[in-house]
């Protein structure tokens, strides 16, 4: 009997334990997040918990009774789940599905079984699960558009690369032709180049620069060339050309027969900095002994017909002296021309000459202590009257000044004047001033000869020191001039240790400027 009745309470409590765990089972479905239901062995919703009513979007009470496939589209494939499962398994797989929600429409999810058995183990429904996969089905469809629009994006620019890898070295293989061209075209070169960086340090030496400066290249590569002394040509170069930048010209004597025009020219990028400098030799010795031979020439003809030419010009003036009533008008008017042009061409023969003196080996040069005012005015006093005649006012700035004496040669002093005073004027074709100036500068003196003439075209200015040279506008304004009076010019100034040069624009005028050393007295 007491064993009866400890049974029973066993059972009683074993019982409330029961009910207890169906609480406890119920409460937790209900709050379980996943979305749960049982149904019965037909396949017929008897209960649902709250996320099951919230994502179907109705109650529970119109949920329970309805089959469960009918929540999906799919509703064989939710059939066939639940008939698998019966026959074999106690949980199913995955399978995912379209719900039907009255609250979110259609939603992507995935449905999940397992057979629910009562306590003899006596099969009596199922349990469903509904996760909603929607946003993380969105987020993967949105991740793969995202993948393969990189994908192609990627894909695009590989080929972009691959294509501007093509070009890339399409233009690289065109580089190096043009640089094979290049350097082919600089070692063979009849001048000698050498070229450098900024300071100087020597990058290119060709051939032909070997040869003029007596080195290898393989000693001087990397040198600089502002310091060169392997060989006294070499040395030479160095201390002639120079720092500054731009173009500049210079005549280098190695040696008896061997003349070079060096040429220095300084190389800039678009920001304008300088990156190199070519320095390109040219051999001009030939030129140089050709010239001679032609001056020579000249001087030889020139000197033999100066006497006869003082001959003509003495009988004309002879003929002019004479009584007016001796010669007949005509007579008078044909002398008067004979006179001029003998005059025009014994200047000429003069002008020869005075190239042939001043190029002379024997420049037998007299420097002593000279008076410019006075050599100025004297080159005033001899053009006076053409200048009155052409309206042209003549004006020396530092009239009435003590300047200070100059070492120089008078008389080809007096020519370097004479000859920059006669072109102001002759290239001054309307009414003008023509200004003499005078400063002292350091231990020079520096004058300037300013017009307001047809001035240089720009694009001939690099040439006017060059004999023979005449530009295009002189030649049609002043027909008479054989461009030697500015070369003479120059190799004067700079045999006294001077500089000359000038500045001048086409059509306002032009000013020349050179520089004479002080006398010293020591
Ligand atoms: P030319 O006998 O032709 O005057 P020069 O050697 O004296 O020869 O001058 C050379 C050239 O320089 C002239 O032909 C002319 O083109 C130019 N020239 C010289 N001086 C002037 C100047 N003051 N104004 C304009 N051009 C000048």
């Amino acid at each position: 009997m007491e064993e009866e009745n400890k049974l029973k309470a066993e059972l009683e409590r074993t019982k409330e334990d029961l009910e207890d765990l169906e609480t406890y089972t119920e409460e937790f479905s209900a709050f379980l997040p996943l979305a749960a239901c049982s149904v019965n062995p037909l396949g017929v919703v008897v209960s649902v918990n709250a996320a099951f009513e919230k994502v179907i979007g109705t109650s529970a009470l119109d949920s329970t009774g309805k089959r469960i496939e009918e929540f999906f589209v799919e509703t064989n494939a939710i059939k066939q789940l639940l008939a698998e499962l019966q026959k074999s398994e106690k949980f199913s797989e995955n399978i995912q599905a379209t719900l039907l929600s009255k609250n979110y429409g259609k939603r992507t999810v995935k449905v999940s079984a397992s057979t629910r058995s009562d306590r003899e183990g006596q099969f009596i429904g199922f349990f469903v699960g509904i996760n909603d996969i929607t946003e993380l089905k969105d987020l993967q469809d949105r991740l793969e558009d995202k993948v393969d629009e990189q994908t192609r994006d990627l894909m695009l620019r590989a080929e972009e690369l691959e294509k501007s890898r093509g070009e890339i070295m399409h233009v690289l293989s065109k580089i190096e032709e043009e640089r094979n061209k290049t350097f082919s075209l600089v070692m063979n070169l009849s001048d000698g180049l050498i070229y450098t960086d900024p300071s100087g340090t020597i990058s290119i030496i060709n051939p032909q620069a070997e040869v003029i400066l007596r080195v290898s290249h393989k000693e001087v590569l990397g040198t600089n060339v502002f310091d060169g002394d392997s060989t006294p040509e070499f040395q030479k170069l160095s201390s002639n050309i120079s720092k500054d930048s731009g173009l500049e010209r210079e005549i280098i004597e190695f040696s008896e027969d061997l003349m070079i025009e060096v040429s220095t020219i300084t190389i800039r990028n678009e920001n304008g900095e300088v990156v190199g400098r070519v320095i390109v030799m040219h051999d001009i010795t030939k030129e140089r002994a050709l010239d001679t031979l032609k001056v020579e020439f000249i001087s030889v003809a020139a000197h033999q017909m100066r006497t006869p030419l003082a001959a003509i010009k003495w009988a004309f003036e002879l003929i002019l002296a004479s009584d007016e009533e001796k010669i007949a008008p005509e007579l008078k008017k044909i002398a008067e021309s004979g006179f001029e042009s003998t005059n025009r061409i014994l200047k000429i023969v003069n002008n020869f000459l005075d190239v042939d003196a001043v190029e002379s080996v024997n420049m037998d040069y007299v420097f002593g202590p000279v008076n410019v005012s006075k050599v100025i005015e004297d080159v005033f006093l001899g053009i006076e009257i053409t200048a009155r005649e052409r309206k042209v006012e003549l004006v020396f700035s530092n009239e009435g000044e003590m300047l200070p004496f100059v070492q120089a040669d008078q008389e080809r002093l007096s020519m370097v004047f004479q000859n920059l005073i006669e072109n102001a004027l002759k290239y001054t074709i309307k009414e003008g001033t023509l200004t003499v100036q005078a400063h002292v500068q350091e231990n020079s003196l520096l004058l300037s000869i300013a017009d307001e003439g047809i001035g240089i075209p720009e694009t001939e200015q690099q040439n006017i020191f060059s004999k023979f040279f005449r530009a295009e506008n002189a030649k049609k304004t002043e027909t008479d001039g054989n461009g030697l009076g500015l070369y003479t010019t120059k190799r004067i100034v700079e045999k006294h240790g001077g500089k000359i040069w000038f500045e001048s624009k086409e059509g306002e005028g032009t000013t020349f400027f050179f520089t004479i050393p002080l006398y010293n007295k020591q």
